[in-house]
């Protein structure tokens, strides 16, 4: 049977870049959930679907195929087959992916598609509902936060590294929101598995995050 560490929490808790670094140091894939939300989020974007027209987006969502794949040793993300990796990235599409991942049959579809992919290797999962949902059975369940402050510096650097001029005060704002949507939804809201472990890393150094996760394993 093939073995599956699943890392969830908040939006910009550092979980893509840990479950990246856990990933290769065992030789796992690394599967990123919330980038396939944000496909279909993309997919309602670019149709110009209306995103809190739940019945429009679940017949939609049948038409917008997800996947993912390894391109010179990096996770790539398509819909229809375009490479999509980096125009999901977008602060709009996140937010559309906020919105769609709250319907039942895109959280179905994408919950079927991500437990065949773990079936198939060993895997580091992140996302929301990893430990509670996708993969009840992860040897290890990480429960990765940080204060909605520091994630929201964090990502300020981000934008300010790629020459934008962000606004700080409203990047928190809506890294809140973005908390207080995931938590509340009706189906497999974010919150911590009985059986992870929560790790806080908002003093905490990436090497010492991945050095406390593989100290765990
Ligand atoms: O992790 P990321 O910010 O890329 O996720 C985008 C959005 O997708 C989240 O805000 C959340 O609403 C949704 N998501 C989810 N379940 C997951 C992963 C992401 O609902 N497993």
């Amino acid at each position: 049977m093939s073995k599956q560490i699943a890392i969830d929490g908040p939006a910009g808790a550092g979980k893509s870049t840990i479950a990246k670094r856990v990933a290769a140091d065992l030789s796992y894939i690394y599967i990123d959930t919330g980038a396939m939300y944000r496909s279909i989020g993309l997919y309602m974007l670019r149709n110009g679907i209306d995103i809190h027209d739940r019945d429009k987006v679940e017949i939609e969502s049948e038409n917008a195929d997800v996947s993912l794949s390894y391109v010179d040793g990096n996770l790539h993300v398509f819909l229809n087959g375009e490479d999509v990796s980096n125009e999901i990235r977008k602060e709009e599409v996140g937010n559309a992916a906020s919105v769609v991942s709250a319907y039942p049959l895109v959280r179905r579809n994408l919950t079927e598609l991500q437990r065949r992919l773990a079936k198939k290797e060993n895997v580091v999962m992140d996302g929301r509902d990893i430990g509670t949902c996708v993969l009840p059975d992860a040897f290890l369940k990480i429960y990765l936060t940080a204060s909605p402050e520091v994630r929201g510096e964090r990502r300020y650097r981000e934008l300010m590294d790629k020459g934008e001029s962000p606004d700080l005060d409203r990047i928190i704002e809506d890294i809140k929101k973005r908390d207080q949507a995931d938590m509340n939804r009706e189906i497999s809201p974010l919150r911590k598995a009985d059986d992870a472990v929560e790790v806080d890393s908002s003093d905490m150094t990436i090497d010492e995050v991945v050095n406390r996760i593989e100290s765990l394993i």
